[in-house]
């Protein structure tokens, strides 16, 4: 009987450990991208990068933030683009760009926090900005600016000037980009301003979160063939019905917004809400994954 208890005790144990480990992703080890051209692989929320580039930590218009944590990777496309936006922006007078999160140096799943951010084609841009050049130890330890008040759902205006506005619009303007992820008081702050050209608005997604930071995420590059883009936007700018569904009095009585946000302004492009039952389905990496892994880079 004694054996049995601790035969059972081990058993529990070790199913503990087991499932720790697997739940940790094997793209944390990698210091170093594989050699070679960029190349994206499956989709924004499940796939990973091969020849990924680094984004040189400052450049004309930006400071790359939190360094340490190795994820200032992505595809050569990225990288050219957040280089373009910076300079872009720094002519229009907008202080530097704080850049956070983009992939790790091979792409692919995070332990935790990130759904997306796995082919190297997705970063955070924080509202916040910067004057000056900041040191890096600075850059490790700057907090970020939240633009939303949510207990009354509202923009923070002390906060929010029109160079985060325009920010915003010069990214989505921006034909590689797919589509901007902001919280939905920020999309309505922007839906009210007068634009003359307000096509841009249709890549601007309202989603959960995304207080403090826009998130921007670029279409397949073209010759990336294993790459899987998203369903464009629905079509217009996106100020109308499906906004005004996240406002905290629309969810407590609409039914439809599930509905109306499935597949459209999903961030991590894998799941909709339309049932209560959670989705635990594992996802299948790409094939083509397993070559960037066993890589020696
Ligand atoms: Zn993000």
């Amino acid at each position: 009987m004694g054996k049995c208890w601790r035969w059972g005790a081990w058993a529990l144990v070790s199913s503990v450990v087991v499932s720790s480990v697997a739940m940790a992703t094997p793209w944390h080890q990698f210091d170093s991208p594989t050699r070679g051209h960029s190349n994206s692989i499956g989709s924004y929320a499940n796939g990973c990068l091969a020849g990924g580039k680094a984004l040189p930590l400052e450049g004309e218009g930006y400071q790359v933030i939190r360094s340490s944590r190795n994820r200032y990777y992505g595809h050569e496309k990225l990288v050219n683009f957040i280089e373009d936006l910076g300079q872009k922006t720094s002519e229009a007078g907008i202080n530097d760009l704080l850049i956070g999160d983009m992939s790790m140096p091979r792409g692919g799943r995070f332990t935790s926090g990130h759904a997306s951010h796995q082919t190297g084609l997705d970063v955070d841009i924080w509202m916040r900005q910067a004057e000056d050049l900041l040191t890096r130890s600075e850059r490790e330890s700057i907090h970020s600016t939240n633009m939303v008040n949510l207990e009354e759902y509202r923009i923070q205006f002390r906060s929010w000037t029109d160079d985060h506005a325009n920010m915003v619009r010069f990214a989505a303007q921006d034909e590689r980009v797919a589509r901007i992820f902001v919280h939905p008081v920020i999309k309505e702050t922007l839906c009210r301003e007068t634009w003359e050209d307000r096509s841009w608005l249709r890549k601007v997604r309202p989603w959960y979160g995304h207080t403090s930071h826009m998130h921007v995420r670029l279409t397949c590059p073209d010759n990336d063939q294993y790459c899987q883009n998203q369903a464009l936007p629905p079509p217009g700018d996106g100020c109308g019905e499906e906004l005004y569904s996240w406002r905290p009095e629309a969810q407590e009585t609409s039914t439809t917004v599930t509905q109306l946000r499935g597949g459209s302004g999903n961030s991590s492009t894998s799941t909709t809400t339309t049932t209560s039952r959670p989705n635990r389905q594992t996802k299948v990496q790409p094939q083509q994954c397993d070559t960037v892994i066993v890589d020696a880079g």
